[in-house]
C-alpha cells in the first residue's frame, strides 16, 4: 500500500485511487457511481452473505439423499474441478455446468441467457458453487453463485468463512470490479487499516445502544465471523445514518428555538364567540390538539407543531381556531395550500365561518385577476385583513405582510420539507423587527410513527385519532375491469334520494390538459349515457378559476347531482351530502391518493359506497394489492404502513422531491428500531451540546454535514 494511505489521519476521507488495484481508469468509473473516497467503497456493504462456512463433500450429501429432496440440507458450498459445459438451446434455453470433487458429480443450470458463463469458464478450472441443492435425474443447483478458486493465500478471503456478495451496481462490475475482486482488495485495506478508523460515536452511546465500533462494524459487515455478528455490523451502520439525519434536525429545532417568538396572550373574545356559533361540539381530539396549540401559542418561542389527522378527523377547524386566536391577538394568519382547488376550498370554509364572527380573509392564487390581486395584496400590507389564504403565491416577494404571527401550512405531503420555512420568514411584528411566526403544518396522509420523525423531526407532532361522531363506514365495491354498471346504479338512485356523488377520472401521465381532456369526454359519455337525466358537473384543473368556483359552489349547494372531475377534488372538498363516488381507472391511483379520494364521501351522516372501476382486467401485483387493501380498510394510518410497504420510503415521500439525501443502508420502516434510538441519543445530545463543540462531538460533524447542507440546499431554492 502506498504511504499515504498508511499515515493519512482520516484514511476513509483519502481517494479510492489510493488504493492498490484501483488506477485512474476505475477510479473515474467508481467516481461516477458516487463511490469517491476509501470511506464510500468501505461503506458499500454487501446486499447478501454466503454461507461458506460449511463446504462439505459431494459424497457426505449423497449419504442423506432424502435431504436433498426435501429441501432441508439448505443453502451449501461445493468445490470441484469443471468437466462440462454445455448451452441448451430452444424454450426453456439454458447454460449447464457439471462439476465433480472427486468423490461425486453436481450439474448446475441457469435457465435464460447464460452466454457469459462460456465466456468465464472453461473445463478444468478449480470453481466454488454456493446455492440450494435440489434432485432432478442427480444433484443439481439452479442458479448458484459460480466463482473461480484461485491461490491457497486467496482462498482464505473467499472460502471457509461467510462470504459477501456484493451489488453489482453497473459501475462497479463495468470496471471489472467483481464480488471476488472487492473482497479482495476491501481485505488487504481492512488489514491494514486494522483499529486507525476513527469512531465519530462516543463509547457511552454505542455502550447505551449496544452498538460495536465503526472499525468492528465495517470489518464485520465484510467478513462477518457469524450472520449475528453481520447483523450488528449492519445496525452499526445504520444508526449512523439515522443519526446523522437526526442531529441535523435536533440542530434545527433548537436553533428555531432560539428565535424571537410571539406570546399570544389570550385567547380571545372572538374565539369564544366561534365557539358559541359552532353548531357541533369540538370533539375530545379536537379538544385536546388546541390545548397543546394554545400552550405552543401563549410561550414566547415559536411554535412548530405538526397536526397529523385522518381524512375528515376535522383538521380545518383546528386550523381556523388557530387563525381566530392569533387574530384576537391583533395578528395575521396565512394559510397555504398545495393546490388551487384546496386553497379555493379553504377560502370557502374558513371564509364563510370567518364572515360570521366579523373577521376578513383574502385569498391569493396565481389565477385571480391582477386588479384583485393589487386589492388584496394592499388589505394584507395594511393589515386590514387578518387571515389569508392562498397557494404558495404567499411565498413571493408581492406579498407583505403587516403582522404576520401565525403560519399554517395544509401540507398534504406536496410542499418538500422545508419550504414552509420561507413563508414563515414573512414574519415581522407592527415595529419592523423581524420574529418568527408560529407555525402549524397540517398533513392529512397519515404518516407512520418512524416516518414522520424522520421528515418532520423538527416538529413536535399532535394527532387528531377520533372522528367527529356519527360518521357511518365507507362501504367500498370493487367492480369488474371496464364494466361499471352498479355504480352507476347507485349513483343515479343516490340522486333520487336527493343525496350526490362523484365520478374521479384518472390523472393521464402526459399531463393536466390530457387529463382535464379525458374527463370532459368522460363526462359528455355519461351526461348523454348512463347518466341521462341527472344534474351533471365537471370539474379540473384547467377551468378558469371563477368558473371552478361557479361549480363547486352549486355542486355544495345541491344543485347538481354528480360531479365529474380529476383528481382536483382529492383534498379539501367538503360536501356531506356526496355518498357515493366512483373511481374510473382506479388500478393508476396510488394507495394514499385513494383513501384521499374516498375521504370526499362519508362525512355526513348517511352510510356512503366508493366504487372503485379498474380501467384495465389486467392489473399489476401492486395494483392488485392497492385495490384490494382500500376496499379492506379505511383506517388511514394501517393503509398508510401498507402504502409504503408497496412502494417503499422513496416514492412514499418523494425523498428526491424532498431534497434529501437518500441513504445507503438504512430503511425508514425495517430499521425504525434503530431510528428510534438514534433519535433519541440525537437529540438528548444536542440538548447538551447543540453546537457540537465538545472535543467527543466534533467528528459528527462529519455525519451531520450532508443533510444540513441539503436543508441549505432546499431552502435556497424555495427562497430564490
Ligand atoms: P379534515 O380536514 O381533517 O379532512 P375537515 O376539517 O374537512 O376534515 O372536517 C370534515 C367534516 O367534519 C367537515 O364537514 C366538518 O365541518 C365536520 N366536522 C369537523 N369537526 C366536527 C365536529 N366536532 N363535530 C361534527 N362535525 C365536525
Ligand atoms: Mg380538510
Amino acid at each position: 500500500m502506498r504511504d499515504m494511505f498508511l499515515h493519512a489521519a482520516d484514511p476513509l476521507g483519502l481517494p479510492v485511487t489510493a488504493l492498490p488495484g484501483i488506477g485512474h481508469v476505475r477510479g473515474e468509473a467508481l467516481g461516477q457511481a458516487g463511490v469517491l473516497t476509501v470511506g464510500d467503497l468501505l461503506l458499500n456493504v454487501p446486499r447478501r452473505y454466503l454461507d461458506r462456512s460449511r463446504m462439505p463433500l459431494i459424497r457426505d450429501i449423497l449419504r442423506s439423499p432424502s435431504q436433498v429432496r426435501d429441501g432441508s440440507v439448505g443453502e451449501v458450498t461445493l468445490i470441484g474441478t469443471v468437466e462440462r459445459l454445455a448451452t441448451v438451446p430452444g424454450r426453456t434455453r439454458r447454460a449447464m455446468l457439471t462439476l465433480t470433487d472427486g468423490t461425486g458429480k453436481l450439474s448446475c443450470a441457469w435457465f435464460g441467457k447464460a452466454d457469459w458463463l462460456a465466456r468465464t469458464f472453461s473445463p478444468g478450472d478449480t470453481v466454488a458453487v454456493s446455492g440450494k441443492l435440489s434432485w432432478f435425474r442427480g444433484l443439481q443447483m439452479t442458479h448458484p453463485d459460480i466463482e473461480l478458486v484461485g491461490d491457497s493465500r486467496d482462498d482464505l478471503v473467499h472460502m471457509g468463512r461467510i462470504v459477501p456478495v456484493y451489488p453489482q451496481s453497473s459501475a462497479l462490475s463495468g470496471v471489472g470490479l467483481t464480488s471476488k475482486s472487492l473482497r479482495r482488495i476491501l481485505r488487504k485495506m481492512l488489514e491494514r487499516l486494522a483499529d486507525r478508523i476513527p469512531d465519530p460515536v462516543a463509547p457511552d452511546v454505542r455502550q447505551r445502544c449496544s452498538l460495536p465500533t465503526l472499525a468492528q462494524a465495517i470489518y464485520e459487515a465484510h467478513f462477518p465471523t457469524s450472520f449475528a455478528e453481520a447483523s450488528r455490523a449492519r445496525k452499526r451502520l445504520v444508526f449512523d445514518e439515522f443519526f446523522g439525519l437526526e442531529l441535523a434536525l435536533a440542530r434545527r429545532k433548537h436553533r428555531l428555538g432560539q428565535n424571537v417568538g410571539i406570546a399570544f396572550r389570550e385567547v380571545g373574545p372572538t374565539f369564544e364567540k366561534l365557539l358559541r356559533q359552532l353548531p357541533f361540539k369540538l370533539t375530545e381530539g379536537q379538544k385536546q390538539v388546541l390545548r397543546e396549540i394554545r400552550r405552543d401559542m401563549k410561550r414566547p418561542t415559536p411554535m412548530s407543531r405538526l397536526l397529523q389527522g385522518d381524512v375528515g378527523s376535522g383538521k380545518t377547524l383546528v386550523a381556523l381556531f388557530s387563525a381566530v386566536m392569533a387574530a384576537d391577538n391583533g395578528y395575521q394568519t396565512a394559510i397555504m395550500a398545495p393546490t388551487e382547488v384546496l386553497a379555493e376550498q379553504h377560502a370557502l370554509t374558513f371564509g364563510r365561518l370567518l364572515f360570521e364572527v366579523g373577521l376578513e380573509s383574502v385569498l391569493i392564487t396565481g389565477s385571480i385577476s391582477p386588479a384583485q390581486r393589487r386589492r388584496a395584496l394592499g388589505k394584507v400590507a395594511t393589515g386590514q385583513v387578518p387571515v389569508i389564504i392562498g397557494t404558495h403565491a404567499l411565498i413571493s416577494d408581492n406579498t407583505v405582510f403587516h403582522r404576520l404571527g401565525l403560519v399554517i401550512v395544509d401540507e398534504q405531503h406536496r410542499f418538500g420539507v422545508l419550504q414552509r420555512e420561507n413563508l414563515r420568514r414573512k414574519g415581522a411584528n407592527a415595529d419592523g423587527q423581524a420574529v418568527l411566526p408560529d407555525l402549524l403544518v397540517m398533513t392529512a396522509t397519515p404518516i407512520p410513527r418512524s416516518l414522520a420523525q424522520t421528515l418532520f423531526g423538527d416538529l413536535d407532532v399532535s394527532i387528531l385519532a377520533e372522528k367527529p361522531p356519527g360518521r357511518q363506514p365507507i362501504r367500498t365495491v370493487s367492480c369488474p375491469a371496464r364494466k361499471p354498471e352498479r355504480a352507476w346504479e347507485a349513483l343515479r338512485e343516490a340522486a333520487q334520494r336527493g343525496a350526490q356523488g362523484y365520478v374521479v377520472f384518472p390523472l393521464i401521465e402526459e399531463g393536466e390538459q390530457v387529463s382535464a381532456k379525458a374527463a370532459t369526454s368522460g363526462f359528455e359519455e355519461l351526461r348523454r349515457g348512463p347518466l341521462r337525466g341527472c344534474r351533471l358537473g365537471l370539474l379540473h384543473g384547467r377551468m378558469p378559476a371563477a368558473e371552478r368556483d361557479r361549480v363547486m359552489q352549486a355542486f355544495k349547494a345541491g344543485e347538481m347531482d354528480v360531479l365529474a372531475s380529476t383528481t382536483v377534488i382529492e383534498v379539501g372538498v367538503d360536501v356531506p351530502n356526496a355518498t357515493v363516488m366512483v373511481v374510473e381507472g382506479a388500478e393508476r391511483f396510488g394507495l394514499a391518493q385513494l383513501h384521499q379520494l374516498r375521504g370526499r364521501i362519508g362525512r355526513g351522516t348517511r352510510p356512503s359506497e366508493c366504487y372503485l372501476v379498474p380501467g384495465t382486467d389486467k392489473l399489476t401485483p401492486e395494483a392488485e394489492r392497492r385495490l384490494a387493501a382500500i376496499a379492506s380498510s379505511d383506517d388511514g394510518f394501517l393503509l398508510a404502513e401498507e402504502d409504503l410497504d408497496i412502494r417503499g420510503p422513496g416514492e412514499f415521500f418523494g425523498t428526491r422531491q424532498s431534497g434529501l439525501p437518500e441513504f445507503r443502508l438504512a430503511h425508514v420502516v425495517r430499521d425504525s428500531d434503530t431510528l428510534a434510538l438514534a433519535r433519541k441519543e440525537a437529540f438528548a445530545l444536542i440538548d447538551d451540546d447543540p453546537e457540537l463543540a465538545q472535543p467527543e462531538h466534533r467528528a459528527l460533524q462529519g455525519l451531520v454535514r450532508p443533510f444540513e447542507q441539503a436543508f441549505a440546499q432546499i431552502e435556497d431554492r424555495t427562497v430564490a
